[in-house]
């Protein structure tokens, strides 16, 4: 049997990982600035993370959602702790783009209403209604194209008042920081107003934080820079350093009915056990308080390199463009001469999301490497 060609590979395999590091059968060491997508928080195969998942792995695997399962009660109260969301109710699913799929039915559950409003380039994930939210015609099937969902350009006040008028709307969905489109942030401002429309029409707001969340920008979420609370907060990619997990933080104003969501999967023992050891890492290890120096570092120094042009995002989600190199030229020259892994965003942009443990040092070998790569 072949792999259905659907990706492009770079011809590399990494055996194995530590921290920021990967390497490759023959022992080369990469230094990983990608982190799987974005996927690795505390680092690659942290002994604490490690000792978890094979502990729980030889007492109970897994059993289904109908039986008490006190794992996600206790993920549920440290996720509530870390985040300041305390008081939000929590709904465990495997991916990113299930997270969305929730919150969107749950929104027009609980709105009895059908329309979303969601912000050109935005990426939601692959799924039916996670898709339909997604403003890229590559990867929407036709079946998954509806008038339910509506495009406005992220950061247009008047846009999205004009399309909330109608209050016919379920929710507004955004991303902390639109992370697929190359790294580009609504201002504090926009969420705001966001806040402030939502409430006037009767409309969710769903943050979309798989990306831009747990840690990733130096606060627990992106939008919390903003201060703002949204209804709806949707957490995947760095919960279980890799482990599949998504999950849904759920303000107390939404009533839970009996039956209303589900999954086989989601909220497992192994993937709870693994989200438990990610937050107890972040915490003793400060993470959150690394990105937030680390990241800042970076931006800086990046900023001072003449060739680039242009750095934009916040702690250790980061996307720049350097002059004389299409994104896919610079990761390539990176990675084979280099032997440094980046991720990249549309033609232009190379992003930067490495575990939340990335030292300075390393930062510093990343930044020596890299000015020698675009010389
Ligand atoms: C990756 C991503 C998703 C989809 O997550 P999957 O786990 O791939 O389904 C959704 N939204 C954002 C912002 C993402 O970055």
């Amino acid at each position: 049997m072949n792999l259905f060609d659907v990706y492009s590979l770079y011809d590399i395999e990494p055996v194995a990982g530590k921290g920021s590091h990967v390497f490759t059968e023959d022992g080369t060491d990469y230094l990983d600035l990608y982190g799987g997508h974005a996927v690795i928080s505390i680092g690659h195969a942290h002994p604490r993370y490690v000792e978890a998942i094979s502990r729980q792995a030889g007492r109970l695997g897994f059993y289904s959602n109908s039986v008490v399962n006190s794992l996600q009660t206790e993920l549920a109260e440290k996720l509530g702790k870390a985040s300041g969301y305390d008081d939000y109710s929590l709904f465990l699913c495997n991916s990113g783009a299930e997270a969305n799929e929730n919150a969107l039915k749950l929104a027009s559950f609980a709105t009895g209403r059908k329309k979303v409003l969601a912000f050109s380039k935005a990426f939601h994930g692959r799924t039916s209604g996670a898709v339909a939210s997604t403003d890229n015609p590559a990867i929407q099937a036709p079946f998954n194209k509806t008038d339910n969902v509506v495009f406005v350009p992220i950061n247009d006040i008047e846009a999205t008042r004009k399309a909330l008028s109608s209050d016919e709307f379920a929710a507004v969905i955004i991303e902390g920081i639109q992370g697929v489109s190359g790294i580009h942030e609504p201002t504090p401002e926009f969420m705001r107003f966001l806040v402030k429309v939502c409430k006037m029409t009767g409309t969710l707001l769903i943050l979309d934080e798989i990306q831009s969340g747990y840690g990733r920008t130096g606060k627990f979420f992106a939008h919390q820079h903003s201060g703002i609370h949204p209804d709806i907060i949707t957490c995947a990619k760095g919960i279980a350093n890799g482990f599949p997990m998504g999950a849904v933080l759920i303000s107390p104003e939404i009533e839970a009915k009996k039956g209303m969501l589900g999954t086989t999967f989601g909220g497992n023992h192994l993937a709870c056990a693994a989200a438990i050891a990610v937050l107890d890492v972040m915490e003793e290890e400060r993470l959150v308080e690394n990105a937030a120096e680390v990241g800042e570092y970076l931006i800086s120094e990046l900023r001072k390199i003449p060739r680039v042009k242009e750095v934009r995002g916040r702690g250790l989600m980061i996307g720049m463009e350097v002059e004389g190199f299409t994104g896919s030229e610079l990761r390539k020259k990176l990675l084979f001469g280099h032997h440094i892994f980046t991720g990249g965003a549309g033609q232009l942009t190379v992003r930067l999301l490495p575990a939340l443990s990335l030292s300075k040092a390393e930062a510093d070998q990343f930044l020596n490497e890299f000015k020698e790569a675009i010389r």
